[in-house]
């Protein structure tokens, strides 16, 4: 038997072949104090337009590999480099405290990477990523270090490392580059997205795979159980040969299921949607087939900047997204800010429980002006296709009826002035709170759809914060509770015609789906990726008869009843 290590499965496939470990080069400055200023500033200049220099070339042959949605990583890259808040920043500590030009520069850096990173939110921590990965390519020249170019591997190979940078991961060969396995990293962490993009098969967070695995290893990443097996026996081999094989035939198996609807056994149409954070991430949903945008997060819009987004702004962008799905539905939700996503700009007051304080509509309604930009903008570009508004957190009907009244009001002067609006435009709430769970039927009554936001109803439900790794054993997605509360929402919206869809996490598990199928659920919307494997299991299960398996589930006692169950039901 070899030594297996266990990770996190981000790209699912199987990799066999030899290692490379991938060494991150050691940028401890150990310089700090500087004799000549002016020398320095030029020498961070000079590192500085070489680094400009090697991404233009890295983002050209990106285009060229990998596409456009790829290459948009090193236009991001460029900007940090060109991007004055943090250049000026790096300046004025050389000539401020006399220290050279790396050691100016780490420091800014650090304290960029930290305040991004404690953000905890994925599309952040790609920020932080980002100047990571730039600030190193800066030390590098400032400090004669080469860094190794993965770029120049032409064998069979499976990459072993810490932690890829986007820049790393760009330069990888799929022909040659069959899997690779780090030491950190989550299934949104930057490698993982790029493994998922480029199909190659990878584990994150293994935590030690750089200290167990050496140079010519024999290695097997299995990205579909998150396990790295090293030096395997011939045995092991055969058998994970044949799963390769399994992969590659189902892969083929839901290729062929991208132009088709999603219907179950027993023919009961179900719909497939996925979640966006910006534009771009429409060439995924596009590719996989996707039948609608479940959750356009308008967060990310507002995010990472100085200012609020204008409303011209902003109708550019939502309506890109509604002409690009040609008239399939796209729920786009108003700003939900606070919690674990800031906007350092609107300098809000610190909270003692930022999950339970002043976020989403709550803020919303009282900044009426940035609300009423963005329901502006949503109007506009709902007459270039089929837009869907939906109002994040809503615990009251008082908060639903002051949204849609401002939603009118500007819908009214809108028209007023001659501009085109939908009048199909649904207007629909999350249902992320248990009080507007429990009260769905009052709720069904005065909105046009719901869209259950478990990642936040779970953690309401439970008292778990979602972000706290020693409270994640009561994060419990198969609760009976919390099944219960999906169970309630289904009925209520359907006893007044009203469809319901699920766009937490949730939505994507395979053990949540059959569940969730017998609870009755119309729209389910999940990663893009996701959406094909959900089609395919969809595919293999009749509605019908999983009514009274999910209704029985509900009446089991705890979480881990309800997953055997299901398991069992399967094998
Ligand atoms: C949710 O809470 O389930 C959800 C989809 O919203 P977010 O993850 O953005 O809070
Ligand atoms: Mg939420």
């Amino acid at each position: 038997m070899s030594n297996t290590l266990t990770g996190i499965a981000a790209s699912a496939g199987i990799a066999i072949a030899k290692a490379f470990v991938h060494e991150e080069p050691d940028f401890t400055v150990k310089q700090k104090e500087a004799s000549n200023k002016e020398k320095e500033v030029e020498r961070l200049t000079e590192a500085l337009a070489q680094s400009t220099k090697e991404l233009e070339e890295i983002k050209q042959k990106a285009l060229k590999e990998l596409g456009e949605d790829k290459a948009e990583i090193f236009s991001a890259h460029l900007l940090v480099l060109s991007d004055p808040e943090l250049i000026d920043s790096v300046k004025g500590k050389i000539n401020d405290d006399g220290v050279t030009a790396e050691y100016a520069l780490n420091e800014v850096a650090n304290m960029f990477i930290s305040m991004f990173e404690n953000m905890d939110n994925a599309y952040m921590q790609e920020r932080a990523a980002d100047i990571r990965d730039v600030s190193r390519r800066v030390l590098g020249h400032l400090m004669g270090i080469q860094v190794v170019s993965l770029a120049a591997i032409a064998e069979d190979t499976v990459i072993i490392a810490h932690d890829l940078t986007p820049s790393d991961t760009a330069q990888l060969n799929p022909a040659v580059i069959k899997g690779f396995a780090t030491d950190i990293g989550g299934r949104t962490s930057h490698s993982a997205i790029m493994s998922r993009s480029l199909e190659i098969p990878a584990v994150v967070g293994t935590k030690q795979a750089t200290k167990t695995i050496a140079n010519g290893d024999m290695i097997i990443v299995d990205g579909i159980d998150g396990d790295v097996l090293i030096n395997p026996s011939e045995e092991e081999l055969t058998t994970y040969k044949q799963k390769q094989q399994q992969f590659a035939e189902q892969k083929a198996e839901w290729a062929k299921l991208v132009n088709e609807q999603t219907v179950t056994k027993d023919g009961v149409h179900v719909e497939l949607a996925a979640n966006i954070g910006t534009p771009q991430d429409l060439d995924g949903v596009l590719a996989n087939g996707a039948e609608g945008i479940g959750l356009y997060r308008t967060e990310f819009l507002y995010m990472g900047r100085t200012e609020l987004p204008s409303e011209e702004e902003q109708f550019e962008a939502y309506k890109e997204v509604v002409e690009r799905m040609e008239g399939k539905p796209v729920v786009i939700r108003t700003l939900d800010i606070g919690g674990d996503k800031e906007l350092p700009y609107l300098d809000l007051p610190e909270e003692m429980n930022p999950f339970l304080g002043f976020r989403a509509i709550r803020l919303c309604l009282e900044k009426q002006d940035m609300f009423r930009d963005q329901l502006r903008a949503l109007l506009r570009a709902s007459a270039y296709g089929n837009l869907k508004i939906m109002f994040p957190m809503i615990a009251t009907i008082e908060e639903l009826r002051e949204a849609k009244e401002i939603l009118a009001d500007e819908k009214e002067k809108l028209k007023a002035d001659g501009v085109t609006v939908s009048e199909e435009l649904e207007v629909g709430i999350m249902v992320e709170i248990p009080s507007t769970a429990v009260a769905a039927p009052q709720f069904a009554k005065e909105v046009d759809f719901f869209s259950i936001g478990t990642n936040d109803l779970i953690q309401y439900t439970m008292a778990a914060d979602r972000m706290n790794e020693r409270v994640s054993y009561l994060y419990q997605p198969y609760h009976p509770a919390v099944l219960r509360l999906i169970d309630m929402v289904i009925k209520a919206a359907h006893a007044e015609n009203k469809w319901v869809g699920m766009c937490g996490e949730m939505a994507g598990d395979e053990i949540a789906i059959p569940l969730l199928l017998g609870l009755g659920l119309d729209e389910f919307s999940m990663s893009a990726t996701s959406v094909l494997p959900a089609r395919s299991q969809l595919s293999k299960l009749s509605k019908e008869e999983l009514s009274t398996f999910a209704q029985n589930a509900l009446l089991e006692s705890t979480s881990e009843a309800v997953e055997t169950l299901v398991k069992k039901h399967y094998q």
